[in-house]
């Protein structure tokens, strides 16, 4: 089976007071919010209250940053919620795209 793995970075540094995660590849580099990716998050429980139009939770910082394998990464945010799945591709389109200097 073949994997993409153009778009997996190669560092993945989460900030020190764990509110942002900042993705490095050789030619670019991006940085994308807990408060972004907790808005973001696609699990079924956000995709549900989204539909139904309640707000799907904040969270101002990253608990826990757990790859699984080369496709995803799980999420824990700090108001508990720990079902949000990040494929990298998703990752990368919220990342703030800043040139590598
Ligand atoms: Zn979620």
């Amino acid at each position: 089976m073949e994997t993409c793995t153009h778009r997996l970075p190669a560092t993945v540094t989460l900030a020190r007071d764990r509110g942002s995660v900042t993705l490095g590849w050789a030619d670019r580099s991006g940085r994308v919010t807990a408060a972004t990716l907790r808005g973001a998050c696609r699990c079924a429980w956000c995709t549900q209250a989204r539909r139904r139009g309640q707000p799907v939770g904040a969270a101002e910082a990253i608990t826990a940053f757990e790859p699984m394998g080369g496709e995803a990464v799980h999420i824990v945010f700090s108001d508990g919620h720990r079902t949000g799945v990040f494929p990298w591709d998703f990752l990368s389109d919220l990342a703030t795209m800043e040139p590598t200097p």
